[in-house]
């Protein structure tokens, strides 16, 4: 993969355009407050950043990155300490827009999107009477915190995030 990237122009506008959510250079005015991540001593800058609002802009921007042989890092939460959510001259996929949550009726399960933090969680399965183990702050992303196990509150009755784990759909689907 390239470390830095050269884009031709031409490439970024035809990615921009079949892009729902915001397309980040860094010449845009949130570029800067986008690429933070919970550890302040991670300043990394990459070549863009897809702010992704739907299935369709992630699939968009992994095809882009591929194409350009680029780097590519995700962000959910911001919360992994050695900043994997961000790269240097790469593409970083910035999920937190796509933090939809479902609970479904009578099934016990929850549907979270790939850039919801535990608030989100917490915030539709609380006032059902419902919970399930997430981490001990409710910034944390649900998917990287789920990605590295997950030790919460509930460990002792519940075990790890990754335990309650049912399945992870990788096809477009949306939530709501
Ligand atoms: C203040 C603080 C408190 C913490 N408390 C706990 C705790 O109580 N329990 C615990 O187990 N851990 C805890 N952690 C560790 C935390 O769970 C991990 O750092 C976790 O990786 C954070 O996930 P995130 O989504 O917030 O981070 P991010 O930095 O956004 O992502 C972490 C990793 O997951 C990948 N990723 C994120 N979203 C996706 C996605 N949708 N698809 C594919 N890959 C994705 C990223 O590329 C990256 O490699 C804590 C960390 C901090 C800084």
């Amino acid at each position: 993969m390239a470390a830095t990237a050269t884009l031709a122009a031409s490439s970024i506008e035809s990615f921009r355009s079949i892009m729902r959510g915001e397309l980040l250079e860094p010449s845009s005015p949130s570029y800067d407050t986008t690429r933070i991540v919970w550890n302040g001593m991670i300043d990394r800058r990459p070549a863009l950043i897809a702010r992704c609002r739907s299935f369709a802009d992630v699939e968009a921007s992994v095809n882009f990155a591929r194409e350009e042989r680029l780097a590519i890092a995700i962000r959910s939460g911001g919360h992994n300490v050695a900043g994997y959510a961000v790269c240097d001259g790469g593409l970083m996929i910035d999920m937190s827009l796509m933090n939809g949550v479902r609970v479904a009726p009578g099934l016990d399960r929850v549907f979270v999107e790939g850039g919801a933090i535990w608030a989100d969680v917490d915030a539709a399965t609380t006032p059902l009477g419902r919970a399930t183990p997430g981490g001990l702050i409710s910034a944390t992303g649900v998917a990287g915190l789920t990605l590295s196990g997950g030790i919460g509150w509930l460990r002792g009755s519940h075990g790890l995030s990754v335990d309650n784990l049912l399945a992870a759909d990788l096809r477009p689907h949306p939530i709501a």
